[in-house]
């Protein structure tokens, strides 16, 4: 029990040292980065993209070790199901969980450099998936909706 308690800290701990790896990375690149004026509209993903973008039809996914990280700080039981293509923790505009927010979250910004995207994506997927072959937990990379709906805390 306490090694596993032990294990679970351990764990938690990467994700916490991935997630700021994955902000310096996009601090120390901005101009690839983007911007984000923080309207919160790609966090419904059955939104059209506003008239003045041009466009991000995208999704969210998540993997194991995120949403073990999510919900070890919100408290299982506050994993919200997501019955809309909303986000549930975007309330208002503005992200609820910011601070344990997944790594797509993080990544989309909706005038960045695709590319940046896409090669700093592979880069943290890489971290993410070698945290589970480390602590011998099921990878799984899951659309949001699913990820949610699907949670057994
Ligand atoms: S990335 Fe774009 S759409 Fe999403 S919150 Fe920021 S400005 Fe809004
Ligand atoms: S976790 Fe936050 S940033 Fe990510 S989709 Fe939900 S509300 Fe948006």
């Amino acid at each position: 029990m306490v090694a596993e308690c032990r294990a679970n800290a351990q764990l938690l701990k990467r994700v916490a040292e991935i997630y700021n790896w994955l902000d310096l990375q996009i601090s120390n690149n901005s101009s690839l980065a983007g911007q984000c004026k923080i309207c919160g509209e790609c966090c419904d993903f059955d939104s059209p993209a506003p008239a003045s973008e041009q466009g991000f039809d995208h999704r969210l996914f998540v993997t194991t070790p995120e949403l073990m990280y999510l919900a070890a700080n919100l408290g299982a039981e506050n994993i919200k199901p997501m019955p809309t293509g909303r986000c549930p923790y975007n309330v208002g505009g503005k992200c609820t969980v910011y601070e344990y927010r997944f790594a797509g979250c993080r990544i989309f910004y909706c005038k960045a450099d695709a590319d940046f995207q896409s090669r700093l994506s592979e880069l943290v997927l890489a971290k993410l998936k070698s945290i589970c072959t480390e602590f011998q937990i099921p990878y799984r990379y899951t659309d949001l909706a699913a990820a949610l709906n699907g949670f057994v805390g």
